[in-house]
């Protein structure tokens, strides 16, 4: 006999409540999670419908006092049903309660006190407007509030009451005035507002042959009903929004909806106007900074209908969308998104079931897709798209390598080197722009060489040993430790420790070297504002500087004409992160930097500036090769049993009690090698972060090239932790294929 959860209400606030119900042997084969199904409630056996959350062979209460389900809902996908199979999905795949699974898919209606923001608009149009001042001007005694506020209207579409009454200093009662005559709109809003647009007609770019040859496929796919996955490999500037959006019209031409996700960094004004530009108001965003309430509304809006589009960041994926047509993932391979909290979830798995569910077709799209989407691609779970030339005929960027351990030995120690500097003069002198690159996530400290480029690395697990406060090296993987040393053990070099470089150093000596230079930096510091992104990149997209220097955050997805030079300060630094992905994320760190170069009409130059000229990720990102990049990694991958070859299971303890997390931790591998005694097991050892604000982390990892076993793994230790009454002073969680060293 099974027995079953169900939640009768998805009320939001009540979704822990779950009645238990047997499930009839009859109806056992059509019960599982999501499924809508009828149940006698309450004095009354009053029928009604709920859903199924969560089964299980023993029952929690009496059975006695159970009752049966009467029947399931057959034909009723209703959207609820997709996304409770969305959570169960994401419970048993990356582990968590079927509690915050169901919340990481609904958005909790929160009572919040939301201030109402007022907006003032135009009711009538421009011309209109403009006609209205007029008259308004020729009248003696006008009120110069209603001048204001007209003439910032004819500029603005919306303004806020608080500036239109403050900052412009027009009275309230003017614009009250202007409102009865039905000249202007207040609105109070509280929802997250598209921009609005005097309607600019949107150019529609036509397709070149490759761009068309991509789209045509997937849409013949879909109109004979296939519904696949496709990764669209495509080098930088190939145009392959162009396909997507291409598609887009197509699926919605259909009646159906589609979701896009962005990376966050992407979500840039430039990007969302190209859609709105295309879709107009059938388009809605979501971002980050929204707050629960808003988020709430938006997927409101969607599950009624008034939208056919959903941009954003990973959390788009659950919007409600009943009759869901496409999913479209953009930069692909972006860490983003991979969840941090639990569930710990990867948006690109998640996003092939959720087409599973809805019969929707997945777009995958990359210039540097991960190693997971191309190893899928080759083996044909994926269908391949290969985008080989840029959109508008451009050349991709020249590259050149430079060998800093070379700059050294000229006596060179600043980070731009001879030939960089060169370049920068010559592009200064023609009024051209240079994007200078510097890798923020470089800012720990492993160990190299300067005079000889070698990194210490561990020797069970090749990553580079972090050096620490207490002057030991550890590996973060294996917890290999051993004394720093002084002396390079490959050369005997001196110039040896850990490297250390910034974007406000850097900053710095560009100044130095050209005074007269007009430098813009943007970093985590310089974007604190809210929109501080977009007016660093907007400044710079208008000329009103030469250089910008920045992190990652200024690779992702800016289209500069004007760039003619991408030097990439250090290449190496994120060659060095004690992680698996190391090579992998410098690839695609390279080649989308040197894709910022030569984007208009003059040809660009970009500059890699390293201490390993002969790493393979420096070699194939200079030569463009993404393939001969694959081979390798994919090789290596294999070789020491990284995903995507084999799965790794990261399961982390964490006690304020050190004694207890190691004691839980220890058990725990213990009882892993009892249950699977196949499977590897790495562990257990102190977290990279071993002690977090007074909380003591251990990690295990296990490591298989079943995933399903894995899972099992996880289960075992679920049930195990549910019975278990020592060390409730501890705190187990799991994420699969870890994307960053837990
Ligand atoms: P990707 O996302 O592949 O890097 P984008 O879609 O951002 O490329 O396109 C790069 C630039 O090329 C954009 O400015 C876009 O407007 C332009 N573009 C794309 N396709 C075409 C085309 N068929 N004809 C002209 N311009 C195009
Ligand atoms: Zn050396
Ligand atoms: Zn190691």
């Amino acid at each position: 006999m099974k027995y079953a959860d169900i939640i009768i209400d998805i009320s939001h606030e009540r979704l822990d409540k779950t009645f238990e119900y047997i499930v009839p042997d009859e109806l056992e084969n059509q019960v599982a999670e999501g499924v809508q199904v009828v149940i006698p409630f309450g004095q009354g056996n009053r029928a009604i419908t709920g859903y199924v959350v969560g089964l299980h062979d023993k029952p929690e209460f009496d059975v006695a006092k159970l009752k049966p389900i009467a029947r399931v809902m057959r034909d009723s996908i209703a959207i609820e049903s997709q996304l409770i199979s969305l959570a169960a999905f994401l419970k048993r795949n990356y582990g968590s309660t079927m509690n915050q699974a169901l919340k990481t898919v609904i958005p909790i209606k929160k009572k919040e006190n939301e201030k109402l923001k007022k907006e003032i608009s135009l009711n009538i149009s421009l011309e209109q407007a403009k006609i209205e001042l007029t008259e308004l001007l020729t009248k003696k005694n006008h009120a110069v509030g209603k001048e204001r506020l007209l003439k910032e209207l004819l500029d603005v579409d919306v303004l806020d009451w608080e500036l239109a009454t403050k900052k412009l200093q027009v009275p309230s009662g003017n614009i009250r005035d202007l409102e009865k005559k039905g000249i202007i709109r207040v609105e109070s809003v509280r929802t997250f507002r598209n921009p609005h647009m005097h309607k600019s007609e949107s150019k529609h770019i036509v397709l070149n042959d490759e761009q068309e040859a991509a789209a045509e496929r997937i849409k013949a796919d879909i109109d004979t009903g296939r519904r696949k996955t496709y990764l669209i490999h495509g080098v930088t500037g190939s145009g392959k929004t162009e396909v997507y959006m291409d598609v887009m019209e197509h699926v919605i031409n259909m009646g159906q909806q589609v979701i896009v996700l962005i990376p966050e960094i992407a979500l840039t004004y430039q990007t969302v106007m190209r859609f709105y530009s295309r879709f107009g108001d059938r388009v809605s965003i979501l971002n980050s900074r929204m707050s629960p309430g808003e988020r709430f509304d938006q997927f409101e809006r969607a599950k009624s209908g008034d939208i056919s589009i959903m941009v954003g960041p990973r959390s788009a994926l659950f919007t409600p969308f009943a009759n869901l047509g496409l999913i479209i993932i953009d930069e692909e391979h972006e860490p983003s998104y991979k969840s941090e909290v639990i569930p710990r979830y990867h948006a690109r798995e998640t996003a092939v079931y959720r087409a599973h569910l809805s019969g929707a077709t997945v777009i995958l799209g990359s210039a540097t897709p991960s190693l997971e989407a191309y190893s899928r691609a080759q083996s044909g779970e994926y269908e391949l798209i290969t985008l080989n030339n840029r959109a508008k005929g451009q050349d991709m960027a020249a590259v050149e390598i430079v060998d800093l351990r070379e700059e050294l030995k000229r006596g060179n120690r600043s980070m731009l080197s001879h030939r960089l500097l060169e370049l920068m003069a010559d592009r200064l002198n023609k009024k051209q722009q240079i994007m200078l690159f510097l890798n923020r996530r470089g800012l720990m400290g492993f160990v190299s060489c300067r005079a000889c480029g070698k990194v210490l690395k561990c020797p069970h697990c090749d990553v580079a040993l972090h050096l620490h406060k207490d002057g030991t090296m550890k590996c973060h993987y294996c917890g290999f430790t051993t004394r720093a040393t002084k002396i390079c053990p490959s050369c005997g070099s001196k110039y040896i420790g850990s490297f250390k470089a910034g974007t406000q150093r850097l900053e710095e000596m560009v100044k130095e070297a050209f005074p007269s230079a007009r430098v813009l930096r943007m970093d985590a510091d310089t974007t604190k504002g809210k929109d501080g992104h977009e007016e660093i990149l907007s400044a710079f997209a208008a000329h009103e500087a030469d250089v910008l220097i920045g992190t990652q955050m200024i690779v992702k997805g800016h289209d500069f004409a004007n760039v003619t030079l991408v030097g990439i300060v250090a290449a190496d630094i994120s060659l060095n992160e004690s992680d698996y992905h190391s090579g992998e994320r410098t690839f695609q760190l390279l080649t989308q930097a040197v894709g910022r170069a030569g984007r208009g009409s003059e040809p660009g130059v970009a500059i890699i500036q390293t201490y390993q000229p002969e790493n393979y990720a420096v070699v194939t990102s200079a030569a463009q090769d993404y393939n001969g990049f694959y081979e390798q990694e994919i090789a290596y991958r294999g070789l020491l049993g990284y995903p995507p070859c084999s799965h790794i299971l990261g399961i982390q303890v964490s006690s304020e009690s050190e004694r207890d997390a190691a004691s839980q931790a220890d058990i725990l591998a213990n009882l892993i090698r009892k249950v699977d005694p196949q499977v590897i097991i790495m562990g257990p050892q102190d977290a990279y972060i071993g002690k977090l604000k007074d909380v003591f982390r251990r990690v295990i990892y296990v490591k298989d090239q079943d995933y399903d076993r894995l899972v099992k793994i996880k289960d075992s230790i679920d049930s195990f932790l549910l019975e278990q009454k020592q060390y409730r002073n501890t705190t187990t969680w799991f994420d699969f294929d870890p994307i960053n060293t837990l």
